[in-house]
């Protein structure tokens, strides 16, 4: 069997250090790749690479799975990004696929959600280091709302093609939807 060429931590029962291309404790099947990048750089680095060789920080692993992207803790809000997007859903669709996620625990866990706006801007800087992440979809679902009139509010929208964060919607228009946890 080919061997991993460096460890990763299991994703699913969270084992330490595995160094074959399945969890010694659960299984689970190694990433398929595995990425460092610098969280203030905004860049990627090579595996064997500690800190970003431009500005010191500390890097981050991104381990790229079939299905989901894991990061490393030193990235805050975000662990995984499921790699599966859903096309022209109206919000409310869009929890839809949230609570589908949760009740069958997808990838091992129930604590999937819409990303905030915010996350989705930091969704959009790893999309340019993993191109096929947001396969040429553009507009996204936030779980971030903006208060209009008195008692209202609107659902915000994340617009990639102009990089506009933050466009407000009505709920029942089709937009993309990408989940995290
Ligand atoms: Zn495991
Ligand atoms: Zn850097």
């Amino acid at each position: 069997m080919k061997r991993f060429y460096q460890t990763w931590d299991c994703p699913e029962c969270g084992k330490k250090e595995n160094e074959e291309q399945f969890c010694s404790e659960c299984g689970a099947k190694a990433p398929n790749r595995i990425l460092k990048f610098c969280q203030k750089c905004q860049k990627k680095a090579t595996p064997d690479e500690k800190f970003c060789q431009d500005c010191g920080q500390k890097l981050s692993t991104i381990q790229i799975h079939d299905n989901y992207i894991k990061f490393d803790p030193s990235i805050e809000h975000i662990n995984m990004i499921s790699r599966e997007l859903f096309a022209a859903k109206t919000l409310d669709e869009a929890f839809e696929c949230v609570d589908k996620y949760n009740s069958d625990k997808r990838f091992s866990h129930k604590d999937w959600r819409l990303p905030t706006l915010e996350e989705l801007g930091f969704i959009y800087q790893i999309s340019k280091i993993l191109p096929d992440l947001l396969a040429n979809h553009t507009i996204f679902w936030s779980s971030t709302e903006e208060s209009t009139e008195k008692n209202k509010t609107k659902p915000l929208v994340a617009d990639f093609l102009f990089c506009f964060l933050g466009e407000s919607q009505d709920k029942e228009i089709p937009n993309n939807v990408i989940l995290i946890r």
